[in-house]
């Protein structure tokens, strides 16, 4: 920072964390006409109807007031059978969750819970946008671990070890990830739970994909030997249930961890909508079929773009989760931001520079096939077109 640009109004930690490159990204793609999005991280569904009712249903019955500060018990209690349902493993809904404003506050919370000044926390990279700043937020220090396309953007014990130090206190962790669909598999996180235990590690793991994977089942970090005590599992209903704007998150977590967030969530958010968690009770009651409903087409698009995408010429792996592609741009000698400016201004297709997302994600594109067939179709004729060139 240099001293110019120094605004004394303002903190010199917020000074020094950047704007999010995605809504950069889309102002300017929001000015301009017909344009193809392929750069928003939300799903293309509505809620399904009984969600939406259940939340209406629960304001005329005028359930409009706080809830208690860690969510509705009800609640509670239904993401307490989900997990041992879904995932095996066992949170008792009085101590251990928490319902948060998005997965996105459960981020904060959770960092805000356990950093000290100068703390190190590994962020496994590329990943969601809010990780690293939020991190530097709480007065921590984000150490950033890069993955890469030749091992499928999956993170290894020995990657992670090299940038361990005496002051690093957790990693971070996000799988099926946001930007690259990667997964890993139960052996693949085993490796890591060893090092977290041989080191006394924290794990943060943001399962918010858990219910989008499409060629195996989910494995959720806790359900791990050993891992419950030094877990905390970030998740939410944004994804799975087509709920973005309802703002609803959870955190699962051991007793000390979870109170400590209470602590902060209790002073600056109070308590997530009340008529939102009702719309969650029910999601999670009745919506699971609707959930594999959305998966199947999310599949069979997934299936789609990453076929068409080498047809193009575009080395994309297989993502096995989430909504994203994540193909290499590489070979066409720009960067990742020039790729997506002038794909923008010549073909009129919107996609999310990968740099944003951090270490690795630089000679890649985050393209999200949560939009129409006919969208990625028009899609993929246009990037096939812009490709010529090069
Ligand atoms: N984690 C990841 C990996 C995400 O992709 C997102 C949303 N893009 C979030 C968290 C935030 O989700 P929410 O809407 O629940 O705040």
């Amino acid at each position: 920072m240099t001293t110019k640009q120094v605004n004394k109004r303002l903190s010199k930690k917020v000074q020094s964390i950047q704007p999010s490159g995605i809504r950069r990204f889309f102002d300017l793609a929001s000015s301009m006409d017909n344009i193809i999005s392929l750069g928003v991280g939300e799903p293309d569904f509505v809620t399904p109807w009984n969600v939406r009712e259940a939340s209406i249903s629960s304001m005329e019955r005028g359930f409009t007031a706080y809830s208690a500060n860690a969510g509705i018990i009800e609640l509670r209690e239904a993401i307490s059978n989900y997990m041992t349902s879904r995932f095996s493993v066992d949170y008792d809904p009085e101590s251990e969750i928490l319902v948060t404003v998005g997965a996105s506050e459960a981020i904060d919370v959770g960092m805000r819970a356990i950093v000290d000044e100068g703390d190190e926390v590994i962020v496994v990279e590329p990943s969601f946008v809010s990780y690293a700043p939020l991190v530097s937020m709480a007065g921590g220090v984000p150490v950033a671990v890069g993955t890469n396309i030749d091992t499928d953007f999956k993170v290894t014990a020995a990657q992670i070890e090299a940038a361990i130090t005496d002051r690093t206190k957790a990693m971070m962790l996000c799988f099926p990830n946001n930007p690259t669909g990667s997964t890993m598999n139960q052996e693949e996180l085993k490796e890591i739970a060893e090092l977290a235990e041989r080191h006394d590690l924290l794990v943060f793991s943001d399962e918010i994909y858990a219910e989008l994977t499409y060629d195996e089942e989910h494995v959720a970090f806790s359900s791990l030997e050993g891992m419950k005590e030094r877990t905390v599992i970030i998740s939410g209903f944004s994804k799975a249930f087509a709920m973005t704007g309802w703002r609803l998150g959870f955190v699962c977590a051991p007793k000390d961890l979870l109170s400590a967030m209470l602590k902060i969530h209790q002073y600056s958010l109070m308590c997530a909508p009340t008529m939102a968690q009702y719309g969650a009770l029910e999601a999670l009651k009745t919506g699971m079929d609707d959930v594999y409903r959305m998966k199947q087409s999310y599949k069979q698009r997934r299936n789609y773009f990453v076929k068409s995408f080498s047809e193009i010429g575009l080395e994309c792996h297989t993502p096995g989760g989430a909504f994203y592609a994540f193909p290499s741009i590489e070979k066409t000698g720009l960067t990742s931001e020039q790729f997506a400016e002038k794909l923008l201004l010549e073909e009129r297709v919107a996609v999310v520079p990968g740099h944003v997302f951090g270490e690795g994600g630089e000679g890649h594109i985050r393209c999200s096939y949560a939009t129409s067939m006919e969208n990625l179709e028009l899609s993929v004729e246009r990037i096939g077109r812009f490709l010529k060139q090069f």
